[in-house]
């Protein structure tokens, strides 16, 4: 995984677990330019990209904590509707994220893991020393 300042970027063949703090959520319109190989904000109305018809994408962007850095991620629509599909505790959701293949062809597989309780949450110790379930 490669940082640009507080921005993750997830590199090709990489298996990152990273929790999303869903408050945080926000997107944006963005343009794809080829010739560049850069995004551009679209401006609305008047923006001069949607004027030469050029292609929209929807870019997610969201808090992520990993390994106790608080990070930022930034991702597709494909991507967006996979996790929106998933349940949050707290507003927390705890993933995997796998990136196969890279460029435009990039793919993501999303995997949800459980939030880790505390243990004393789960089992507690009995009167002879053993674990009870609750
Ligand atoms: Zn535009």
């Amino acid at each position: 995984m490669r940082k640009i300042g507080e921005w993750i970027v997830i590199e090709k063949g990489e298996v990152i677990p990273m929790t999303l703090a869903m408050s945080t959520l926000i997107y944006q319109v963005k343009h794809f330019s080829e010739e560049r190989y850069r995004s551009y904000l679209c401006s609305g109305l008047s923006c001069s990209y949607c004027q030469r018809k050029a292609p929209k994408r929807i870019r997610f962007q969201v808090e992520v904590m990993i390994d106790g850095q608080h990070l930022r991620w930034e991702f597709s629509e494909e991507v967006f509707n996979t996790i929106s599909r998933l349940k949050t505790v707290d507003g927390l959701l705890n993933i995997t994220v796998s990136r196969y293949s890279a460029g435009r062809k990039t793919r993501y597989q999303i995997r949800q893991e459980q939030l880790s309780i505390p243990a004393v949450n789960r089992f507690t110790t009995g009167k002879y020393g053993h674990m009870v379930r609750r």
